[in-house]
């Protein structure tokens, strides 16, 4: 069965990039019934944000992605947080420090950094590896007995990976195909760090192991240290996991990496929700995008399905689905594509529904009445690309036009004006009902003289201030003859 899990570090809110891992992941595991894991990546205490785990989980939550296991679902594998399992990658150490395939090093900040310098000045990069280990302050070049003492007295250290001198490290990535990577040119990297806690790379590989990892799908910035992970497996002598690479999400105008600043500059949001700390970019949600379109939108970012289907639930993209599809190439976030998703998914949703989010994010539409907000939702919602649009596009069946708009007025403003004002509130006061309203008015214009057109523009303008709007008879049956009259007045006397 499979298992996948996606890792977040709570170093901030989750993003556009993070959260298209996360589904993913959710896609491919659903597609055969695995499990989804949510790993809360916290080895690095000082770059944590406080608030930003309980985001994480509140952002997938919105989408629909719910973790099987995780800090706050529980499981059979956890803790699921990595600051809780201290003591297993304690015991994992062991086994490789026992068997020599890491080494204890007491080299100091200061030292290194000598020796980085020295070697900028030569115009080398200095590696900790295989070329100068020996001559380092490590348990590879002083004897054991000195090794004990300054481990006894509690010495500073590190513990590294002895990286192999010559070995042809061959990774494989569902996406990108074979690799072979030179291990000459790999670092000794830091396994466990001076405060005795793992780095990224150690816990990661442990994790994914201890958890039973069966696919790793991780962003593309990890690529890079796929030949590392590939050789902590192979020392530890464990099974690896199938990896996959997802491409990199860029600017809309394809350039440079999608960033919170990106948002900022173009104006679009790039978190899912709001984030407390963040008052300038408002999240997905807040700015009226429903977590279907967001889904059906992100699942586009590297992978389509069959040509021809492009509207798609979760459920639906979960069966359809397919790893080996993914791109390569990086893709370019395009948000005005991302309403266009969005608009399509607030058709299929119930006008009900969509009264309430809009109340939740519009205080004005929290006075109207639901029932009465979702009907009118259901005239207009093929014109809104987000859910905050529909708050314009209502407003003027609830509420009396304030001003008209100058070019429509001019559009109307024709002998005959007057006589369809007139007879727009004498046709309210004398009916019952506002059935075939505009059908009346149209066969009095007929007999007079005065062109269908005009008598729908005027009346359009003086219902809605504007020449937009649904059809002329829909917002009179709408709104009622009181509101009809009431509005034709104002235009007169204005006028
Ligand atoms: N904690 C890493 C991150 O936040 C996870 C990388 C991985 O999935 O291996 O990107």
């Amino acid at each position: 069965m499979r298992r996948v899990r996606f890792a977040p570090s709570p170093t901030g809110p989750l993003h556009v990039g993070g959260l298209r891992t996360a589904l993913f992941n959710y896609l491919f595991t659903k597609n055969s019934g695995g499990d989804f894991i949510l790993r809360i990546e916290d080895t690095d205490k000082k770059r944590e944000v406080p608030g930003a785990e309980q985001y994480i989980v509140d952002a997938l939550a919105w989408c629909g992605i719910t973790p099987d296991e995780g800090p706050k679902t529980g499981g059979k594998l956890g803790p699921y947080r990595q600051s809780e399992r201290n003591h297993l990658y304690e015991e994992k150490i062991k086994i490789l420090v026992n068997s020599g395939q890491a080494y204890y090093a007491f080299d100091s900040e200061e030292e290194l950094n000598l020796y980085r310098e020295d070697s900028e000045k030569k115009g080398e990069t200095f590696i900790y590896n295989w070329k100068n280990r020996k001559s380092l302050k490590n348990s590879l070049s002083l004897d054991k007995e000195s090794v004990e003492k300054l481990l006894e007295k509690g010495e500073k250290h590190v513990i590294r990976f002895l990286s192999p001198e010559s070995q042809e490290v061959k990774t494989v990535d569902v996406i990108r195909g074979e690799s072979v990577i030179d291990s000459s040119l790999l670092d000794d990297k830091i396994l466990i760090k001076a405060n005795g806690t793992p780095t990224y790379h150690f816990a990661n590989v442990v994790d994914d192991h201890l958890m039973k990892i069966t696919h790793v799908i991780r962003g593309e910035e990890w690529l890079p240290s796929l030949a590392l992970h590939v050789l902590l497996y192979d020392a530890f002598g464990w099974e690896k996991p199938i990896f996959a690479h997802l491409p990199l999400i860029l600017n809309p105008n394809g350039k440079g990496k999608l960033s919170k600043r990106s948002g900022e500059k173009g104006g679009f949001p790039v978190f899912p929700i709001d984030w407390r700390e963040d008052t300038k970019l408002k999240g997905f949600r807040e700015s009226g995008i429903l977590p279907e379109g967001l889904v059906n939108y992100l699942a586009t970012l590297g992978w389509s399905p069959e040509e021809g289907l492009e509207i798609l639930t979760l459920r639906k993209l979960t069966e359809l689905f397919l790893l080996e599809n993914v791109v390569s190439s990086a893709a370019n976030f395009d948000f005005e594509k991302l309403k266009w998703y969005n608009h399509k998914h607030i058709q299929t949703t119930e006008s009900f529904k969509l009264a309430e989010l809009l109340e939740s994010l519009n205080k004005n539409a929290g006075e109207i009445i639901k029932e009465k907000l979702a009907d009118a939702i259901t005239l207009v919602k093929e014109r809104a690309n987000t859910v905050s649009d529909l708050w314009g596009l209502v407003s003027y069946l609830f509420f009396d036009p304030i001003s008209y708009d100058e070019k429509s007025l001019k559009k109307i403003s024709k002998d005959g004006l007057e006589k369809i004002v007139s007879e727009i509130i004498s046709q309210c006061k004398k009916r019952d009902g506002t059935s075939g309203f505009v059908e009346n008015l149209t066969s009095w214009g007929d007999e007079i003289g005065i062109g269908a057109g005009q008598i729908m523009m005027t009346t359009r303008v003086i219902l809605t201030g504007s020449l937009t709007g649904v059809g002329v008879q829909e917002i009179v049956s709408f709104i009622g003859l009181e509101s009809v009259g009431r509005r034709a007045e104002k235009f007169k006397t204005g006028i």
